[in-house]
């Protein structure tokens, strides 16, 4: 037994605290029409959350409190506390005895408690339905109730069935699962619009990772070109400064010395100017000599004239002496050897330079005339001897002159020969400038030659530079670029000698790349990092979409399951309902049959209506329970053709086949008894003594023989207060009171 007690407080009519204990398997609520019977059952539905109003004959909330009365004041809340024992744990929670409580307030307001605890109604419903005591209240038969099943559609029916079942935890863990599904399913389109929200920008910046991972590839290749490149140039650099430094350092040496030596050769020319001072001499004694034969030339004209008169005497001494001597013959041959010796002696001196020698000849030429002429000469006269005087006078003045001719000569000689002196002395000067010029050239050829040589040293010496000024930007910009790795490209490995073209290549190679670079932009640690935020959010929500999808298919498993439990359960159920229902049925009408058929859902032609139509027409059936019914000895078929009481028969034997299927804890049955004649009240309090064995029960009714099988009896009275009240009472009470 489950259903220890009851307690009702402010609920309708009870307006005072009722208790009702249920420690019988039969208890019954007798008492007269109007005093409150129906409220206990309904106060049942009320405390095993009834949310509909109506199924208590409320309008509102408000409807199921206490109204007042004459003397009793209307009650703010109604409240009904079921208590069962749950030693058996047949209520799924680890209490032994669990109480239910609800509450409900004029605003409409209700309040749940499980053992003092506030809860929701959803928890007590749970806690319930596991327990077959479903909100259907297919377990709570109220007045008039009776033919509910009998009456109601296929589909509610069926639905009644379920619940007496106990299927409809299966219904409401389906209701779960769908709607899991749906919002599921809204998830997975919530993560799918998500998906393709972020999908473009995902895209873009993968797009621009992949642009960030090239440009990382051509950064290392950059490196290793860069490490090759500034390795090979850093060894050319070093190379070609050496290399600078030691073929410079001879030229540099030599034009050093020859910038001497042409100093000193130069200086050499210089000194040569003093050769103008030897010609000035030589033209002063150029004019000596002038002068000197000027003096020559005029004692020489002076000893003409006097020669000239010497000899004009001398004639005019001979013409004297010939007309002495005219008659006194001279022998030809003397004359003629005269001649001879004379014309010899003038011969030996035609070519003479010697004047000394000349004039020696001379006078001896004039020595052998004069002997040749005294000899034959006879006396003089006096002219003679004037003019012999003169010719002596004349011949010293000669004489003289001929002296001074002589002293001329001199000098004209010393002269001469000074000034040969130093025309050889200028000559000489001149060949020794012609060798200090000489030397110049030389020396300014081979000088040019060595410039030549330092100005391609030179020239390369700026290469150098400008080469090392590329090196040094070169290695700035790979830091830019590359970072610090770039200062160790001095352990880059290079192999073999090549040309410079080829690193000049290698260098073009380089801005090429570095253009590329440029070109494909500079990394941006935000990209890389936003990148890494929306992938992880694209990951977690392939994750999600994953987690859904698996949930999403485990509960349309689930749900398939549960469809395929529920309908073989519902099956099977039908099948035990049946069995019993045709037990009870020909207990009942003592035969006949009687048995439910389950009506699947489905499109059923209609097209008998219309003759002349072509078209189908199709009709949807629903799924349902039907009822199909044969009374014994009677034709007669089918629902609509029992009597009230039959019907009654035929509905109390369905609720109680299937309360002996799937029995309740506690079964409330408000006189549904009402319409039975002595012989089948006998046959339901039969049937009623067979149900309680599964299941407890309260039956509110009127009928003695139903009193009769009950353990316990509760009797309600309502006094002039309206007010219910209850009290234990016996037997023979009860009648009374039922009356
Ligand atoms: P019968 O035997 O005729 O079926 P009953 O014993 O089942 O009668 P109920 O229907 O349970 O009687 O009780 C009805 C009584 O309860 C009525 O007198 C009605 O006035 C009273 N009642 C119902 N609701 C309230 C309420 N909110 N406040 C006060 N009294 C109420």
């Amino acid at each position: 037994m489950h259903l220890k007690s009851l307690e009702i407080s402010g609920f309708k009519s009870f307006a005072k605290k009722a208790e009702l204990d249920f420690n019988t398997k039969v208890t019954a609520i007798v008492g007269p029409n109007g005093s409150g019977k129906s409220n206990v059952a309904e106060s049942f539905r009320f405390v095993l959350g009834e949310q509909s109003i109506k199924s208590m004959r409320g309008k509102r909330g408000e409807d199921l409190i206490f109204n007042g009365s004459g003397d009793v004041l209307r009650m703010s809340k109604a409240s009904v506390k079921i208590v069962f024992d749950n030693s058996k744990r047949f209520l799924d929670i680890d209490f032994d005895e669990v109480s239910i409580e609800r509450t409900v307030h004029r605003d409409g307001n209700n309040e749940y408690w499980i053992n003092g605890s506030s809860v929701r109604l959803k928890d007590v419903s749970e806690l319930l339905s596991k327990a077959n005591i479903g909100s259907t209240g297919h377990h709570i038969i109220s007045q008039g109730e009776a033919d509910r099943i009998l009456s109601a559609n296929i589909k509610e029916r069926k639905s009644m069935i379920e619940d007496a079942l106990g299927l409809r935890v299966y219904q409401y863990k389906l209701a779960e699962s769908n709607k899991k599904l749906e919002k599921t399913e809204d998830n997975i389109r919530e993560v799918g619009l998500l998906r393709k929200e972020i999908a473009p920008h995902l895209k873009f910046l993968k797009k621009q990772i992949e642009k960030i991972e090239k440009a990382e590839e051509l950064k290392r290749q950059l490196e290793a070109l860069y490490g090759e490149y500034l390795k090979r140039e850093y060894v050319y650099l070093e190379k070609e400064k050496d290399a600078l430094e030691k073929e410079g350092k001879d030229p540099k040496e030599k034009l050093e010395r020859l910038e001497k030596e042409l100093k000193d050769a130069n200086e050499k020319l210089e000194s040569s100017k003093e050769k103008d001072e030897k010609s000035e001499e030589l033209l002063s004694l150029e004019k000596e000599i002038q002068m000197v034969r000027g003096e020559k030339d005029s004692l020489t004209r002076e000893l003409g004239r006097v020669e000239g008169e010497i000899q004009s005497q001398k004639r005019l001494i001979q013409r004297q002496e010939e007309q002495f001597s005219s008659n006194q013959p001279i022998p030809f041959d003397e004359v003629k050897n005269l001649s001879l010796q004379v014309e010899k002696d003038l011969d030996s001196i035609s070519i003479e330079e010697d004047f000394s020698v000349v004039r020696g000849v001379l006078l001896k030429v004039r020595e052998s005339i004069k002997t040749f002429i005294s000899r034959y000469q006879n006396t003089e006269s006096d002219l003679l001897k004037e003019a012999r005087s003169d010719v002596n006078k004349l011949e010293g003045e000669k004489g003289d002159i001929e002296k001074q001719i002589e002293e001329v000569d001199i000098k004209s000689n010393s002269i001469n020969s000074k000034y040969e002196k130093i025309q050889k002395e200028i000559e000489a000067e001149k060949d020794s400038e012609r060798s200090a010029e000489t030397a110049v050239f030389r020396i300014r050829a081979e000088r040019n030659e060595v410039q030549s040589i330092l100005n391609d040293i030179k020239n390369r010496e700026i290469i150098y530079l400008k080469d090392k000024n590329n090196f040094d930007e070169e290695l700035k910009e790979g830091m830019v670029l590359i970072g610090s790795k770039i200062t160790s490209f001095k352990i880059f490995q290079i192999e073999g000698e090549e040309s410079r073209e080829k690193q000049e290549s290698r260098r073009k190679e380089l801005e090429k790349m570095k253009i590329r670079l440029e070109d494909m932009g500079g990394s941006s640690d935000d990209v890389v990092k936003e990148y890494k935020e929306v992938a992880e959010r694209e990951e977690f929500l392939i994750k999600e979409l994953e987690d859904l999808e698996k949930t999403s298919s485990s509960l349309k498993d689930l749900i398939v399951d549960l469809r395929n439990q529920l309908d073989t359960e519902f099956k099977d159920g039908i099948r035990k309902i049946n069995t019993e229902f045709q037990n009870f049925f020909s207990l009942m009408f003592g035969g006949g049959n009687a048995s439910l058929s389950v009506v699947e859902a489905q499109k059923r032609k209609k097209s008998d209506l219309d003759i002349f139509s072509e078209e189908e027409i199709e009709e949807e059936v629903e799924e349902g329970i039907d009822i199909s019914v044969s009374l014994p000895r009677k034709k007669v078929k089918g629902l609509m053709m029992l009597s009230g009481g039959e019907r009654a028969l035929t509905s109390i034997a369905l609720l109680f086949a299937m309360s002996q299927v799937k029995p309740p804890p506690f079964i409330i049955l408000d006189e549904t008894d009402a319409a039975l004649d002595e012989a089948n009240s006998k046959k339901y309090g039969d049937m009623i003594e067979n149900l309680s064995k599964h299941s407890q029960l309260i039956l509110i009714t009127h009928n003695r023989e139903t009193m009769s099988r009950a353990g316990v009896l509760y009797g309600v009275t309502m006094g002039t207060g309206g007010v219910s009240k209850l009290l234990s009472v016996a037997f023979d009470e009860a009648v009374v009171v039922a009356k």
